[in-house]
This record gives structure tokens, sequence and C-alpha cells, in this order.
């Protein structure tokens, strides 16, 4: 049985009220609510820890510093990465794609190279290469998707030329819920000899990942989204891609010796963390990790993937009800609007019944237009949700249409 009532009291938000109603907070795919163990754990390190970590002789520093590379370990092992060299800590994903796309245009990409991404990309996914793009006149190519809300493999196939240099994509679409075959997708790339990026910014929460079985050559993830703290995320990458990479910002830790004519700079993972790291929020991630370990990936990928059927067809059941995205393999995420419901009088109304969803374009403006619409309501699920504030949400909708 999964022990949802334990899971429940863990997360100390979810007992309070908005407007006088029960919170359901179904606003995950933006940031998920944090256990107490994540939130003790950023209170007892401050409390009686806190010393910059790696610089300092002293009893604190060295603790700090054990437990920061202690999370990196955590982190290594949760991914399945084959060395603690290969995790960076980054801000989160954004920064995570932005490093991998300013480090590998520069070095390894000249005008006319192309980089390949999907129609469902998030725009930290999109943005940054248009930005390489500019400076060194790389190409944008997009693999297309059919109306169900799957990338075109076929189509995915074809984009590659002997100028792709490497692949940029989701492994989980934060509108669409779609999981694409990423898999498949890096065993084609690598077919041509092209490194791939994933977007984990919406897998990392809800299944088991594993980098080595994947062959990913990167992977980015952003802690707050995986119950960690905010300000806090990952880059893995293979270690011989790493090693041939620039280093992204400068400063301190990044370096092994300056002299004002030159700087040589440090070995893997320092040389891309210049800086003071978030040694606090590291350690609160790997707690987060710990949590979600205990549950277990696998029960947490079932019981969500009950939560969605359930939603799917509770919500199916209402006149004049859309879901945007109906891949067959798809995540704990529905994206709809009903009627000629606009979709922020949808969120507004809804939460005033105390259900926090999220409207708007959700930062995919280009797989608006491809849907050809201007925005959704999306209802996203975690591992503390129940079927009960399903039905408070599927009544919530059926109030709001029978306003308009
Ligand atoms: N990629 C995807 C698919 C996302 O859903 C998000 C956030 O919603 C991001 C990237 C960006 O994550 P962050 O804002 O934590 O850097």
């Amino acid at each position: 049985m999964y022990p949802i009532q334990e899971i429940r009291k863990d997360f100390p938000i979810l007992g309070r009220t908005v407007y006088h109603k029960p919170l359901v907070y179904f606003d995950n795919a933006a940031t998920t609510q944090k256990p107490r163990s994540v939130v003790e754990s950023i209170t007892n390190e401050y409390y009686s820890v806190n010393a910059n970590v790696h610089r300092g002789v002293h009893f604190l520093s060295q603790q700090a510093t054990e437990l920061h590379e202690a999370a990196r370990r955590t982190v290594q092992t949760f991914i399945n990465a084959h060395s603690a060299n290969e995790i960076i800590f980054t801000r989160g994903t954004t920064e995570s794609i932005n490093l991998l796309a300013s480090t590998f245009a520069e070095s390894q990409m000249k005008a006319g190279d192309e980089v390949i991404i999907s129609a469902m990309e998030h725009h930290s996914n999109i943005v940054p290469w248009q930005l390489q793009a500019s400076k060194y006149g790389i190409v944008i190519k997009v693999i297309p998707m059919n109306d169900q809300g799957e990338l075109l493999l076929d189509a995915y196939e074809e984009l590659f030329t002997e100028r792709t240099k490497l692949v940029s994509i989701t492994h989980v679409s934060n509108v669409l819920g779609t999981i694409n075959p990423v898999k498949r997708m890096i065993a084609t790339a690598h077919a041509h000899n092209v490194p791939v990026l994933i977007d984990g910014a919406q897998s990392i929460p809800h299944m088991k990942i594993d980098v080595q079985d994947l062959d990913a050559d990167f992977y980015a993830f952003s802690g707050h989204k995986v119950y960690g703290p905010t300000g806090i995320g990952v880059l893995y990458g293979k270690e011989k891609w790493l090693d041939m990479l620039p280093p992204y910002q400068a400063g301190g830790e990044m370096i092994q010796h300056v002299t004002f004519e030159k700087t040589t700079f440090n070995e893997l993972p320092y040389k891309f963390e210049a800086g003071t790291p978030d040694y606090i929020g590291s350690t609160a991630l790997a707690k987060a990790l710990d949590y979600v370990s205990a549950i277990g990936m696998k029960q947490i990928a079932a019981y969500e993937h009950e939560l969605t059927v359930y939603a799917t067809q509770q919500m199916k059941q209402i006149e004049g009800m859309r879901i945007f995205g109906e891949a067959k393999e798809k995540g704990a995420v529905i994206s709809f609007l009903v009627g000629n419901i606009h979709h922020l009088d949808m969120g507004t109304l809804l939460d005033q019944l105390g259900i926090a969803v999220r409207t708007g374009h959700h930062c995919a403006e280009p797989l608006m237009n491809r849907l050809g619409i201007e925005g959704t309501v999306r209802a996203s699920f975690a591992l503390y949700n129940t079927k009960e504030e399903i039905d408070v949400f599927v009544n919530g909708i059926r109030r709001v249409c029978s306003m308009f």
C-alpha cells in the first residue's frame, strides 16, 4: 500500500487553507512542496555547520565540505552516473542548459553547424540556443510532433546531416506530459556520432533516471522540482565531454593557479563551479533525493500514473473539455481548456476554491503556436496528491463551467 497519509504529514504546507478552503496544490510542474527533512536540513546546517566550503582548514569548513561532497555522491547514485566528477552543481535546469549551450557552441560548433531541438521545448531549451545562434551562426532544427503530442521519430532521423553537432530535447513535456522515448532517440543520435542533452526538469521527480542506461551525454535538472530547495540544480555530463569543454564562468574555485598573465583551470567538477557554491542547497537537495528514494521511484511513478488516469477519466466527462497531449506514454501533467472559457478565468476561479493550477503558455510559446492556442490551464500532480483532491478539482471545474 502506498503510504499516502504518512507522506502528506511530511509536507506541512498541505495542511493549510486558502480563502478558508483546504489547499489543493496542483502546480507541481512549476515547483514542488518540501518535506520537513529538506526544510530542517537548511535550518540545521545554518545553525550548526555553516562555513564556506573547500578553502578552510578549520573544523566547520571541513564538515560543510564533506556534506557538500556527500550531496554530490547522493546525486551521482540517484541518477547512476559513473563518477561524482560528472555532477556539476548549478542554479537549476536553466543554468545547466545555458552552461552547456554556451561552452558547447563555443568549443564544438562553427557557423552552419546544427543543433536539433523539438516542437515541445520549454523556452529554456530554445532561447539559449538562439543566443548561440546569433553569436556563432549555428542553425536550430526542430523535430515536429503529431496532434497527440508525440514527436515524429522518422522526421527526427531525417533532420541529421553532416553538420549536426548536438541534440537537445526534453524528456517529459511540461505542457503535454508526453514522455519522449529518449533512450531510443539517444541511440539514433549516437548512430550519427552526435551527443545528446536531456532536459530532465519534468522527468527527475517522476521516474527512475539512469543516465548510463539512457546513455545520455548530458542531463539537466532542478532541485526545486524534485522536492528540494530553489536555487540548486545539476548538469550531469559524461566525463569525456566535460573534459573537452571550456569553463563557463570564471572566479574562485574553478582555477588551479592564477597569475596576471595566465590561469590554469581546476579539474572536474570544479572547473564549472566558479564562486561559492550553494552548499546549503546541495545538502538539502540530497535530503530530497533520499526522501523520494525511500518511497521508491517505481512506487511514485505507479501512484502518479493512477492519479493521472483517474483525473483524465473524470475530466473527460465534462462537456466541452479539450485535453492537450494524449500521448501513449504520458506523465502527471494535464493541460486543458473547456468550451470558450479563457484559461485565466478558469485558473482564477479555481483559485477561489483553494485549487492551485497554472495558466498561460507555460514558457512554451512555440508549442502554443503549434497547438493554435494562446494558453491552457495545467494541473500537475505529485507524490502527495490524492483522488479526493482530484474530485474537488473536477467539481471545481464543473462549478466554473456553470458560471459561464
Ligand atoms: N525545462 C522544462 C521542461 C521545465 O518544465 C522547466 C521549468 O518549468 C525548465 C526547463 C526550467 O526549470 P528552472 O526554471 O527550474 O530552471
